[in-house]
């Protein structure tokens, strides 16, 4: 058993005083030494943290005790450390920046559980649509899967004419932990298909839970690991190394700050143009020193979580 504990979350639900919630929340992760992002809207609950094994266990028992959090579903792995670095709590207007015209509380896709959408997703009837970014699906999906060169999926409007002809199938949407799919199925829904699932939990609940088959390549995440594996059954390599086009799923950011692109390249190449995607960037004068991992931690000197807490500066931490 590793000692740590990432936690990946979400809930739509009601929060009618979303400022006052952050508040508390914030120092409930304080105290539990949590690092990470959690963002609070009026429509829910957003997170991905990581901590001790313990303190991730009397977090999940403090959310859970809240009623307003009844069908949150945690997704809980494994690691040897933090994952994050920093904490950010924060209030958005959304929990998914979407701008889509929907409300999941209302409508949204009929959820299927990693096994059923195992069972589901062969069915020759079915057609699976993957919801995440561009830079996210080009280091892995689920064989056969259709996606979309979007950014965000606010854009998710722009592509409808590409899947227009499905609208008698079974569509099955998918993303990296679910909550995503909660807008882009109602807003298919919306635009007149039919047949809407989507994929519970998403990548990470179906790797954890049902071995992850038929996902090729990795899934992007948003922390400090840049990329997990998925699959247990039958992995397999889409990436190709950014420099020299050989099969690669060493996902890294580019060592020019300035660029920071997320982008595949081979332990050879990474060493040899020090972690950098192309020429131009290697000529960055504040090139970031590679070492192997691809992955540069934010300035955390002098840093404390208690910073993003609006008593910093008062008796919280006196007391
Ligand atoms: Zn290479
Ligand atoms: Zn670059």
């Amino acid at each position: 058993m590793k000692p740590y504990r990432v936690l990946l979350y979400y809930c739509y639900t009601p929060i009618a005083d979303p400022e006052g919630f952050r508040e508390q929340h914030h120092l409930l992760c304080l105290q539990l030494n949590l690092l990470g992002r959690i963002i609070v809207a009026p429509e829910g609950l957003n997170g991905t943290v990581s901590g001790l094994t313990a303190d991730c266990e009397a977090y999940m028992a403090a959310v859970k005790a809240d009623p307003r959090f009844d069908s949150l579903e945690f997704k809980v792995e494994e690691q040897e450390t933090h994952t994050f670095q920093k904490l950010h709590v924060r209030v958005k207007t959304e929990i998914v920046h979407s701008d889509l015209p929907v409300d999941p509380l209302r409508q949204t896709g009929i959820h299927l559980e990693p096994d059923a959408f195992r069972q589901l997703k062969n069915d020759p009837d079915v057609v699976l649509l993957d919801m995440r970014s561009n830079y996210e699906h080009s280091v892995g999906k689920f064989n056969g899967a259709i996606t979309f060169d979007m950014e965000n999926l606010r854009n998710l409007p722009d592509h409808m004419d590409e899947i227009a002809h499905l609208k008698q199938k079974k569509v099955i949407t998918y993303c990296t932990g679910g909550i995503k799919c909660e807008k882009a199925s109602a807003y298919l829904l919306s635009q007149g298909f039919e047949n809407v699932y989507q994929l519970h939990g998403g990548i990470i609940k179906y790797g954890l839970e049902a071995g992850g088959e038929d996902f090729d390549g990795k899934c992007y995440v948003f922390d400090n690991r840049v990329a997990v594996a998925v699959n247990q059954v039958n992995p397999a390599v889409v990436s190709t190394c950014h420099r020299c086009g050989t099969a690669s799923d060493r996902m890294v950011n580019c060592a020019s700050p300035a660029c920071n692109n997320h982008v595949a390249l081979c332990e050879a190449c990474g060493w040899e143009h020090h972690g950098t995607c192309t020429d131009d960037c290697l000529s960055d004068p504040q090139l970031r020193a590679y070492d192997g991992t691809g992955y540069y931690s934010k300035k955390t000197e002098g840093y404390t979580p208690w910073q993003g807490y609006k008593s910093f500066a008062g008796s919280v931490l006196k007391s």
